[in-house]
């Protein structure tokens, strides 16, 4: 019986897929490669191109392996870019998911384990946030994600789809030995940018906003270190596997840092001055967003590794520095 990783070419996904090979699973790895690469999907991970809105791609791969279960991180996830071009994020992730949701059901496969986000909850009524608290998006990226938590759950009622839904807040860093990081084309994400300039490659980084509503005026983010969320996805499959109800969990570090903070850890782990200046806020951003993570420490037994924000950046600089210019393949 294999896992089959929807989206495992990605950032997330090698990193999903790599802890899931090292623990001795079989892996079966699905991506359109649109923006992952080949280069970072493990060796020994069965590699089938194509895309989750292909009804037919999707029953070839469902016939020709045993798939005991789902781990969808498919998706596109850039908050920016989804309020100037929502219909994207709709036609990708939502259309994405009813095809696999089809298939799945088509093919009696029962468990999903679904890469969420804290965008789902908008701004938030308190913060850290807890599961149950209001959501309420305020960008088509967030949006996107809350109606496909919503879809499966209809799918547990209808067919008996069994999900856990995983709400990251900020995921960062990449495998300590630098063989796999983040690549993204353009980047966008923080940490990658600002290592950018650290490295030489530009000239500044740009913080944007600094009126919010938090102590420096800058927003404030829950970083979570992506092996620390792909552990937690596997004890979330084996949760499902063990015949546990359907559930929604918050993954983060429980600690928010605002950007001007983590421009401060990412000057002391370079050693680079890190030129930065205030420019406009980006659409879609809330003042704050950190994590209740304890549902999942108490209900899956989620430990994570990284507790502080300078190991995560430390790690994220060992992929850039040996790295420069990610996979090289676009
Ligand atoms: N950010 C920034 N400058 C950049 C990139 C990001 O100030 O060049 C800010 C962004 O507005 C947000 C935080 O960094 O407050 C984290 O953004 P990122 O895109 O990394 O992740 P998101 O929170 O959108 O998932």
């Amino acid at each position: 019986m294999a896992i089959l990783v929807a989206g495992g070419a990605g950032y997330i996904g090698s990193h999903m897929v790599d802890r899931l090979i090292e623990k001795g699973r079989d892996v079966v790895v699905a991506d359109n490669l649109s923006t992952g690469h080949r280069k970072a999907i493990h060796p020994k991970a069965r590699f089938y191109q194509g895309d989750t809105r292909d009804r037919k791609f999707l029953d070839d791969l469902f016939e020709q392996e045993t798939i005991e279960g789902v781990i969808h991180m498919d998706a596109f996830s850039l908050v920016g870019e989804s309020m100037t071009n929502p219909l994207k994020y709709f036609d990708n992730n939502v259309v994405g998911m009813v095809t696999l949701l089809e298939a799945m059901q088509a093919h009696d496969v029962k468990y999903m384990v679904f890469s969420s986000t804290a965008a789902t909850y908008g701004i938030p009524e308190k913060s850290p946030i807890q599961e149950d608290d209001h959501k309420a998006p305020i960008n088509p990226y967030g949006e996107s994600k809350l109606m496909m938590e919503h879809m499966i759950r209809w799918c547990d009622e209808a067919y008996g789809i069994k999900f856990v839904a995983l709400r990251y807040f900020n995921a960062a860093g990449a495998k300590a030995d630098g063989s796999i990081g983040e690549d993204h084309h353009p980047e966008t994400h923080l940490i990658p940018i600002i290592l950018q300039v650290a490295a030489g490659q530009r000239d500044k980084l740009q913080i944007f906003g600094n009126d919010y509503n938090t102590p420096d005026g800058t927003n404030v983010r829950d970083y979570v270190h992506v092996l620390d969320l792909a552990d937690a996805h596997i004890l979330a499959l084996d949760y499902l596997l063990a015949g546990h109800d359907s559930q929604a969990f918050n993954l983060g570090s429980s600690t928010g840092f605002s950007n001007q903070q983590m421009l401060a850890a990412a000057r002391e782990v370079t050693g680079q001055p890190i030129p930065a200046e205030n420019a406009p806020r980006r659409g879609g951003d809330p003042d704050s967003l950190v994590a209740d993570s304890s549902k999942a420490r108490e209900i899956l037994g989620w430990q994570p590794q990284y507790d502080d924000v300078h190991d995560i950046i430390r790690t994220a600089w060992a992929w850039k520095q040996s790295h420069p210019e990610g996979y090289q393949d676009r």
